[in-house]
This record gives C-alpha cells, structure tokens and sequence, in this order.
C-alpha cells in the first residue's frame, strides 16, 4: 500500500513570522496525518525556525529547491547538506517554475534526485507538460522524456524513495483542474514508464501526486483515482484553514 502524500508549496511567499503564524494556526485546526503523510515547504529562510515549530505535530519539512553540489564556490545556492541540517525531509525539485524561470533541465534534475537521496532527502520530482504541448498531442512524449531523464542512473531501490509529482503547467496556478480522470491517465503512465525502467516491483512502490489548482472540493475526487498518490498543492496551501480541508479530505 502507498501511504498518499499532501505537500504545501509555498513558493515564494511568507516572511518567517508569517509562516509561523500559519504553523501556529494549522497546530490549532485538528488534522489527521494518519491517513496521509502531511509536508510543508516554505522559502529558505523561513526552513529552520518552521521545522522547530513543526516539531510534534506529524507534519514534515521540505525545500522547494536545493543544488546538487556539497558545498563549494555557488552563490546563492543550497545544498542538501544544509536542508537537512535546517531540518528538512524533503525537496521539491524540478518545479515546472524553475524549468521556465531559471532555465532547469532535466539533467540538472537528475543531479538533484541523486544528491537529494544520497542525502537522506526524499526528493518530490515534478514533471509536467505545457498547454501547448499537450494541444500538439505531446503530453506523454514530454512527460516520459521528463522522468526517463530525472531517474536516469537510479537504482531500483531508489526510485521507490522518492515522490513524482505529475503538475500539467497549464493547470499550475489557473484555477483550471485537470479532470480525475486525466490526471491519473498521466498517473498511470508515470508508473508504466517507472515500470519499463525499474520493473513492475519498484513502480508498484513509487509515490505519484498530483499538482494543479488543487482545492478543497477537488482533492477527493483526485485522491480517489488509483494512480494517484497524494497531491502538491500551491496556493490553497497559503492559508492554514483551506490546507487543513485539503489534508480532511476524507
Ligand atoms: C504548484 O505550484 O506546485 C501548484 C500546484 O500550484 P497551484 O496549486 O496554485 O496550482
């Protein structure tokens, strides 16, 4: 059984006293983490002070970017060292954001999973087609091209560690949902094509969300679907009430 997943991106919003006070609001809602595993990843430098205020509460930390690198002459850069030393278990990497914005590719990807999971971080791998690719009929093409290149060099061991997030761009941010039943389409795909690397075993393992103008009255619907895992959630993750409904979702 894959125990769901629910993640909070909150890219990049929230000073560090706003994030606590969202912990502080979110600790007063009741919310059951028994039924799904329950992340937050606020900015950089809102990680340390959130992780001490998360302590207790069943809810996990998570980076929403991090180099590959040890340590080393990379301004501005993270590594994943520094993640968990700031109390992290997880990491968002290859947000479709920063493939657009800051020019990722997929081998920069694979570097990230492979340094994240050396690490000990479980790393959520977001893959995910833009409007006009999928309106050419590429949404496998981009998507399979995506998560060939991002598990390139995994162990099968390995790929059951980490979460692939399944975030169509054109859903990211729009209101616009993608149907159930064509999220888990690409869920399923994600997994047929885990399984033609790593063997039905390792596929039947892995972890696959969804992300996508996720809210209250669509998380159920989704959760529902068989290959959907859990979901990565954007905005509705700003405010603690709607985030509680989203983790409730049952
Ligand atoms: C995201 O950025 O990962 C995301 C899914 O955003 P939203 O829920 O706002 O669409």
């Amino acid at each position: 059984m894959r125990k769901p997943i629910i993640a909070g991106n909150w890219k990049m919003h929230k000073t560090v006293r706003e994030s606590l006070d969202f912990i502080r609001e979110l600790r007063e809602i009741k919310f059951d983490t028994s039924k799904a595993e329950v992340v937050v990843c606020p900015n950089f430098t809102a990680l340390h002070e959130a992780g001490q205020a998360l302590a207790g509460s069943g809810i996990g930390l998570g980076a929403q970017n991090m180099h590959w690198e040890k340590q080393g002459a990379y301004t501005g850069e993270v590594s994943p060292a520094m993640l968990q030393d700031a109390g992290c278990r997880y990491v968002i990497i290859g947000h479709s954001e920063r493939r657009q914005y800051f020019a990722e590719t997929d081998q920069g990807v694979n570097h990230k999973a492979k340094a994240a999971l050396q690490q000990g971080l479980t790393p959520i791998l977001c893959v995910g087609e833009t409007l006009e690719e999928r309106e050419a009929g590429q949404t496998e093409a981009v998507v399979g091209r995506q998560v060939k290149g991002g598990l390139e060099g995994l162990e099968s061991g390995q790929v059951t560690q980490l979460v692939i997030a399944y975030e169509p761009v054109w859903a990211i941010g729009t209101g616009r949902t993608a149907s159930a039943q064509d999220a888990n389409g690409v869920c399923a795909f994600i997994r047929r094509t885990v399984a033609g690397i790593f063997g039905q075993d390792s596929a039947a393992k892995v972890r696959i969300q969804y992300g996508g103008s996720v809210k209250a009255d669509n998380i159920a619907e989704l959760m529902d679907q068989p290959d959907i895992d859990g979901a990565l959630v954007g905005g509705a993750s700003l405010d603690a009430a709607a985030f509680a409904k989203i983790i409730n979702y049952r």
